[in-house]
């Protein structure tokens, strides 16, 4: 990357950066199946060697543990690259479609082409995983790509920037840096297409954005995921699950996170109970010492936290961890039973380390809870009555469902990762991301035979015939007008 291109963007010059980037795009090399492969490669490549350093960076943006990082965000990459790499001859492929006899004869496919100039907004959680999986999508579709990472991930930002460049091509694939100048001098340009992470509230300024120049966007946002816990279940894989779900992504601040747990009156002591040992076993006696948990990203999401957990309509029901330290940014794991529905922390996504837990008499009641609130980008049950299942599946709208498990939905590429309702538009991972970028374009072949004079006017008492015979399938129908019976 040039000096000149690392200078805060406005908007004169991120005028000035889709303009050649739309001439790089028009040249048509970002089309070619041969130009895709190299630079999801040269992807690969900047992850197997600058490895070290992408954990250096999420250390710092988050004292992410490194085993979480690589899991979590640089395994997840490559597996996405590798897939786009192994897989793009097939998606690039148009796809036949049959044709109509109304068409006859035709041939009629669908062809999959590149949007054009795109726009990744990421988010500060998972960013390197946040910023770079848009990107591998947007490429394997043969876009050009802005990819503005998120400021508050700093080290991880900067990393983009600086060594993306080397493995990619840069007149085609462009790191800008910034906060919320940067990214509105963006947002003024017309683009192709805008892939957002984020809060719903900047979402929707994403989206005004976006409508001025009829861009469609795809949003990837967030909510409050319930976790519904029946009593019948293995209490111990459940526990163990919910808890590294929780705590052991990001220590609460992901997207996907367990927010609040249901369960009946009778079975949550048990639940707690065993929540504790598992936290006790995985973190330890003293959780804000242990190494395997993040901490808070900043001081402004610390107390964004803090003032969910001091709210005094929940005072007194914390059964578990409550211990800050403003220092380190740390807070630890935290669970608080029995929880108002109208108390902050159940109005708000709380994207930190606290859990709290409601109770109802049946654990039918809690469908109707998820139901009456925005629909969440993601909703987990844990139960072995298949019934309950069954019901959970039809009836609870959310971005995605797991059955006895948290996140791990997440990892499949054959699932669309996205939200519905408040919680997203539009969805990628896989071929979804390869189809989030492209157009499906239409395309019906004929030749100049198979003329039929109905078509055209004058349109006669016979033609009618033929035409509404034609096209309501009735053969006989048809072969009578053709035969001009009934005589006029
Ligand atoms: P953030 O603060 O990093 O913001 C996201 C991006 O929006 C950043 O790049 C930032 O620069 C940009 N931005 C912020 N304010 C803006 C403005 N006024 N105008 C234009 N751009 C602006 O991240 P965040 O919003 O704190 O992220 C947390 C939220 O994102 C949570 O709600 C979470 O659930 C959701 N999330 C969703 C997913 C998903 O895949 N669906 C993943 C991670 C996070």
């Amino acid at each position: 990357m040039g000096e000149e291109e690392q200078q805060p963007i406005n908007v004169e010059r991120a005028g000035e950066l889709v303009k050649s980037l739309r001439e790089s795009f028009s040249s048509g090399k970002t089309r070619s199946y041969a130009w895709r492969i190299s630079q999801l490669k040269g992807i690969i490549r900047m992850i197997d060697e600058k490895e070290d350093e992408i954990l250096n960076a999420l250390h710092a943006d988050l004292s992410k543990p490194r085993l979480e990082s690589f899991v979590h965000e640089i395994s997840i990459a490559k597996s996405s690259c590798t897939l786009a790499v192994k897989e793009l001859q097939h998606w690039m492929k148009p796809e036949k479609v049959s044709s109509m006899l109304t068409t006859f004869p035709s041939s009629a496919e669908i062809v999959p082409e590149p949007l054009g100039v795109v726009l990744v907004i990421s988010a500060w959680n998972y960013p390197f995983l946040l910023a770079i999986d848009p990107v591998i999508g947007a490429i394997a579709a043969g876009n050009a790509v802005v990819l503005k990472p998120s400021e508050i991930a700093p080290s991880t930002s900067a990393l983009f920037a600086r060594i993306l460049p080397s493995f990619i091509d840069s007149s085609c694939i462009k790191v800008v840096e910034g906060s919320v100048p940067e990214t509105t001098a963006l947002l003024e340009q017309k683009w192709d297409k805008i892939l957002y992470t984020g809060n719903a509230k900047v979402g929707r300024i994403i989206m005004a954005a976006a409508a001025k120049h009829l861009t469609p966007v795809v949003l990837e946002l967030g909510g409050k995921c319930p976790v519904v816990v029946d009593s019948n279940v293995d209490l111990k894989v459940t526990s163990k699950r919910l808890v590294v779900g929780k705590w052991g992504s990001n220590n609460g601040q992901a997207c996907i996170a367990p927010d609040y747990i249901i369960t009946t009156k009778t079975f949550a002591p048990q639940l707690v109970d065993t929540l504790k040992n598992s936290l006790k076993s995985f973190y330890g006696e003293n959780h804000m010492q242990s190494k395997d948990l993040s901490r808070i990203v900043n001081s402004h999401h610390f107390a964004r936290i803090l003032r969910l957990l001091d709210d005094e309509k929940i005072s007194g029901k914390i059964i578990h961890g409550g211990e800050r330290d403003e220092k380190l940014l740390k807070i630890a794991p935290t669970l608080i039973l029995d929880v108002p529905d109208d108390s902050l922390i159940m109005q708000e996504e709380i994207f930190g380390p606290l859990l709290p837990i409601v109770t109802v008499d049946n654990i039918e009641e809690s469908i109707d809870m998820i139901n009456s609130k925005p629909k969440p980008l993601g909703a987990y049950l844990f139960t072995k009555n298949k019934k309950l299942e069954e019901n959970f599946v039809k009836t609870v709208s959310a971005g995605g469902l797991l059955i006895n498990d948290t996140m791990m939905h997440f990892a499949n590429p054959n699932l669309p990762f996205g939200g519905v309702g408040e919680s997203g538009i539009g969805a990628y991972h896989g071929k979804f991301s390869f189809d989030a970028f492209s157009h499906k374009k239409a395309v019906l072949h004929r030749s100049f035979g198979g003329e039929v004079s109905a078509r055209y006017p004058p349109y006669t008492r016979q033609k009618q015939n033929f035409l509404r015979a034609l096209l309501t399938n009735n053969i006989l129908g048809v072969i009578l007008a053709v035969i001009g019976w009934p005589r006029p």
